[in-house]
């Protein structure tokens, strides 16, 4: 434990001491890449914080023929190594290889890129709720597991007493991908994002993010689809068509444009489906 005139860092090295540290108000660090620019958002820096890195069981992966589980503490480098190669979870090594650039991918957790509830863009949100993926989180009452897209609509509420540990995704899916629109260059965040994970019956789970405060499924668009094959200009004019989204305002783009991107996206992730073997 080091103390400083300003700051309190807890270097924890076991999930018990870290949620000891979050009951006595300490904030919990991931990578630190958002935390550490809260000033520049105008925020405050943590008085009191707890590292997580020293935590073995937050960077385990384990893979089976039906689930995959990933350790919060993975940074988005890590997810994609861990991931490349099995089949279905394409979309998300394409959101964990894509987003931000390499030094922050190599920084930036999985946990954080979830729990950061003022940060819409988040690539591994929308490719994770295609996956139809829960999480786990860990408190002092032991852990609970829930769905993500409920997890995500009220974060600070969950991890009030509570750390994310583990993500868990069902192996439904057969072939996934992931198209992101970053304005400028590499390292913009991008102003929409659509992941596809179609299924062995050929349905789709289709989510979105960036585009909202909070990514979420577009369930009409999904049952607009259906079960059928659907061309990837099918399935622009059927997103044009039952476009639910109201899209927000932010420095990059304002929320018309981003709704106006989303059906080139769907065609974009369903091209790449379509790529794929
Ligand atoms: C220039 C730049 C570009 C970027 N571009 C992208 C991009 O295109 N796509 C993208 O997805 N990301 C991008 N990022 C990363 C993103 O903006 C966040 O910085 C990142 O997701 C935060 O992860 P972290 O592990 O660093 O979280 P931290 O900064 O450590 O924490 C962020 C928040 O999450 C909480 N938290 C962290 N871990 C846990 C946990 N295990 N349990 C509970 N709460 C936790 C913290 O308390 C804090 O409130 C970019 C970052 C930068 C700096």
């Amino acid at each position: 434990m080091l103390n400083t005139p300003q700051r309190h860092v807890v270097f924890a090295d076991s999930l018990d001491g870290a949620i000891e540290a979050l009951a006595r108000g300490a904030s919990v660090m991931g990578g630190g890449t958002w935390m550490m620019r809260a000033e520049r958002r105008g925020d405050p820096l943590p008085a009191s914080v707890v590292l997580l890195d020293r935590i073995p069981a937050l960077t385990e992966v384990m893979v089976t023929d039906s689930a995959v589980t990933l350790g919060a503490g993975l940074s988005h480098a890590a997810v994609a190594s861990a991931l490349r190669g099995l089949s279905g979870l394409e979309g998300v090594v394409a959101a964990a290889s894509g987003s931000a650039n390499p030094a922050i991918r190599h920084a930036a957790t999985l946990g954080g890129n979830l729990a950061t509830a003022d940060f819409p863009a988040a690539d591994l949100a929308p490719a994770l709720l295609a996956q139809g993926a829960e999480v786990e989180l860990a408190a002092s009452g032991g852990p609970r597991r829930l769905p993500l897209d409920a997890f995500l609509v009220d974060r600070p509420a969950h991890l009030a007493d509570a750390i994310l540990t583990r993500v868990h995704l069902p192996r439904e899916a057969v072939m996934s991908a992931h198209a992101r629109l970053p304005l400028r260059k590499a390292g913009d965040y991008p102003v929409a994002i659509v992941s596809i994970a179609r299924r062995a019956d050929c349905t789709l789970r289709i989510a979105v993010g960036s585009v909202e405060p909070v990514a979420r499924r577009w369930t009409a668009l999904e049952a607009a689809i259906g079960a059928r094959p659907v061309s990837p200009d099918e399935g622009a004019r059927l997103a044009a068509a039952h476009m639910d989204f109201e899209g927000r305002d932010g420095v990059e783009a304002e929320g018309w444009y981003r709704v106006t991107v989303l059906p080139a996206l769907v065609k974009r992730a369903l091209d790449a489906l379509e790529a794929r073997p």
